[in-house]
């Protein structure tokens, strides 16, 4: 039997896995869910033995059931090949009283390549399965790290254009740069006057304007999205806890069966939503920590189940997490209140036009095994200051926030279940935030100048996906404001 997906906001809307991964978003604005979540069908202790690769079959293959088991092995056999820079794919780095899970070895080193490098694989299979005959228009809105990886991605991919959206001023000097030397006939990358939300608004707005996309009908073009609501995000981050069990049986942090808590610096709830399946599929996950940065929205939620984006949105040292709308969340708020699709969207509709909904007591049950933590500024530099003078290892600032998270729930509830803390991004892309935390003299400086400091104070190698920036020309120069994306999209398409 094929697992079938539907939409959060209504249940009649049906589709198979490729569909799904095509459309992006469900017709209604809603997020397609697995009608049932399949257990995994192989023993945990056989998790040691497997590589990456291998795992990601014994995940993906229950998930998405209507791809043949040779177009799942194409797509995962090239996208996690050499572009990773560590033949493991995800090494675990392991310190005195935590595991963590490296996801930032790809090509844009940052965690959104774990997805990304397969996406276009998995949409252009797709795309093929399904006879679309359209070209694939790919639409996202960045914090900074979407972006580049979507890029690298879709970049001269046969039958699809992508455009991103990054807010001009609210993402790091290496990941504006490299967004916009983003080579490729197909890719366009535009600065917003605005922040991530005005950027992500805009393009669900674009994504859910029929006119637009009779429009871009006539010409031959459909939308799709790269943004974490795709399940073809959203499955192969699940490989990656499946991966991590298996190191930590393999290293002997844990024995068979007993629980890992999971820690995620998180934004827009993709990633330890990716956690919460891996658990639904059987995997010994304890306690889901989310960690927030000083946009607390979902430590709030968490704490008093209420979610309110209504507050100021902060500029933070860990843009990739400066979210107040964790689109994400949409998911498991329909699985918390019993697949319920019309409660579903009653309470997305409050979110977009009063900024708020409050869930019930039996919905936060269902959420226990949940727990939000939050660092501030002051709190993220002094973690990164501690691990690299306690443990010698280095960690950018989002990494940094689930750290500072972590240590104060162990100080708090003495649970000492081991925890695999998700490291999102390489140091490297936030050289100067990590280099002040460090050491205040750094605070100054040009921004290669602080990525060589930062080799010479910790020895890793630079990345080549920094390196090659050096010589990089800039290719995208154009800014605009919100209320332009539309335009700005025709013309693109015009090209
Ligand atoms: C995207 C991102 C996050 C947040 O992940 P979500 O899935 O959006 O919650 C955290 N850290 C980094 C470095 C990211 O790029």
């Amino acid at each position: 039997m094929s697992l079938q997906y539907y939409s959060t906001r209504n249940k009649q809307e049906k589709v198979s896995a490729s569909r799904a991964i095509i459309n992006g978003l469900a017709g209604d604005g809603g997020l397609y869910v697995p009608e049932s979540v399949p257990k995994l069908e192989i023993s945990l202790g056989s998790l040691p033995g497997l590589t990456y690769q291998e795992t990601a079959m014994v995940v993906m293959r229950l998930l998405l059931t209507d791809f043949t088991k040779e177009e799942l092995s194409y797509c995962i056999s090239h996208a996690y090949d050499s572009k990773f820079d560590a033949p493991e794919i995800v090494p675990v780095h392991v310190t005195s009283d935590a595991s963590y899970l490296e996801l930032y070895h790809g090509s844009t080193i940052a965690f959104k390549d774990m997805a990304l490098s397969i996406l276009p694989y998995l949409m252009t299979t797709a795309a093929k399965k399904n006879h679309e005959e359209k070209e694939i228009v790919i639409l996202t809105a960045t914090s900074g790290d979407t972006g580049k990886a979507a890029l690298a991605g879709f970049a001269d991919v046969p039958g699809t254009r992508i455009m991103v959206f990054y807010p001009k001023d609210g993402v790091s000097a290496i990941q504006e740069l490299q967004m916009v030397t983003q080579a490729g006939d197909n890719t366009c990358v535009i600065g917003i006057r605005g922040n991530f939300d005005d950027a992500q608004t805009g393009v669900k707005k674009l994504f859910s304007d029929p006119e637009l996309k009779e429009e871009l009908a006539e010409r031959g073009f459909r939308f799709s999205s790269a943004n974490s609501i795709n399940i073809g995000r959203l499955v192969p981050q699940i490989v990656y806890y499946v991966y991590a069990y298996g190191r930590l049986l393999k290293n002997g942090a844990l024995k068979e069966g007993d629980p890992m808590n999971v820690v995620v610096p998180t934004g827009n709830f993709g990633n330890i939503l990716a956690a919460w399946y891996s658990k639904q599929m059987g995997l010994p996950v304890g306690k889901l920590i989310c960690a927030s940065n000083e946009n607390k929205v979902l430590f709030d939620f968490f704490e008093t189940g209420i979610y309110d984006r209504k507050r100021p949105f902060h500029v933070t040292s860990s843009p990739s997490m400066d979210i107040l709308i964790s689109s994400n969340l949409e998911r498991l708020i329909f699985e918390s209140c019993g697949k319920d699709d019309e409660k579903t969207a009653a309470f997305m509709k409050s979110l977009s036009e009063n900024g708020n909904y409050a869930i019930d007591d039996a919905m936060k049950d269902f959420l226990k095994d949940f727990v939000g933590g939050c660092a501030d500024e002051a709190e993220t530099s002094r973690e990164i200051r501690r691990v690299f003078r306690d443990e010698q290892y280095v960690l950018d600032p989002h990494t940094a926030v689930a750290s500072s998270v972590y240590r104060h729930y162990r100080e708090r509830t003495a649970d000492d279940t081991p925890a695999v803390i998700a490291s999102t991004a390489s140091p490297y892309k936030f050289a100067r935030s990590v280099m002040s935390a460090i050491d205040e003299k750094y605070a100054e400086g040009e921004d290669f100048a602080l990525i060589d400091a930062l080799h010479e104070v910790s020895g890793m190698p630079v990345p080549e996906a920094v390196e090659s920036l050096k010589k990089a020309p800039v290719r995208h120069k154009q800014v605009i404001g919100k209320e332009e994306m539309r335009d700005a999209v025709l013309r693109f398409l015009e090209r």
